[in-house]
């Protein structure tokens, strides 16, 4: 635990939680997050829900997730209902539907490239490299091994900041550090990168004894909602954010 203010940040993860406890949509978000875990990945047919996470990191990248929420359905059709299999079979067909719903070909190009590198590679292998070196901390969180970014990273227009995000939708306690995040961590005092993102979210969750990302689906979130900007006086130090 660092020496940021405790009475600031408790402070911060009750406005979070007022700024979402109304949306439905998010509560099921945070269940979600609550009950993933990496071991998941050993599930069946995992390997396309992987592919669709893969996709979705693509898709969402660089634009409001509302957008692609939007067309998602449009989108898994598009992509064959997530069958990488099917997907390297039928590159073209995929490649025109998936530009009728969405006009980018680099997106396109890109979640056709990871279909490839799956099929190419096999699920067996893949899932070996997901769950290599984990490790479990004393508050139940989920560790990456140390490769395991790098790996995600590899794959096209997926980048750090992405890979990490993916890295947490398999079930790992990772915050991604994305422009609203940054901005809140730098606002509390912690460094302005993917460290700092990380801490503010530890230190967080060791406070109110949840996982590192739950905590990180709360606060984005909350950020996300236009109905507060999480800015507030400190009641107990005075301190202003
Ligand atoms: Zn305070």
């Amino acid at each position: 635990m660092n020496n940021y203010c405790h009475c600031c940040l408790l402070m911060l993860w009750a406005r979070a939680m007022r700024a979402i406890i109304t949306d439905p949509r998010i509560i099921k978000d945070v269940m979600d997050q609550r009950d993933s875990n990496p071991h998941q990945i050993s599930g069946k047919d995992f390997d396309r829900v992987f592919f669709s996470k893969c996709a979705w990191a693509v898709y969402t990248a660089g634009i409001k997730f509302k957008m692609v929420e939007n067309k998602w359905k449009a989108i898994e059709e598009a992509f064959l209902h997530w069958d990488y299999q099917q997907v390297c079979r039928n590159e073209d067909n995929v490649r025109t539907a998936a530009l009728s719903v969405v006009k980018n070909i680099r997106k396109a190009n890109a979640t056709i490239k990871i279909a490839q590198w799956m099929c190419e590679t096999g699920w067996v292998t893949i899932r070996k490299r997901l769950l290599d070196g984990l490790t479990q901390d004393g508050l139940g969180n989920f560790v990456p091994g140390h490769e395991l970014i790098a790996y995600l990273d590899e794959r096209p227009m997926i980048g750090e900041t992405n890979a990490i995000f993916l890295a947490k939708m398999i079930g790992y306690d990772l915050a991604k550090p994305d422009i609203l995040l940054k901005r809140l961590a730098t606002k509390f005092g912690y460094p302005p990168n993917k460290n700092g993102v990380q801490q503010l979210a530890t230190d967080i969750s060791q406070l109110v004894l949840q996982r590192i990302s739950v905590v990180e689906t709360v606060l984005w979130n909350a950020c996300n909602s236009k109905k507060d900007d999480l800015g507030f006086k400190c009641p107990t130090c005075g301190k202003e954010y």
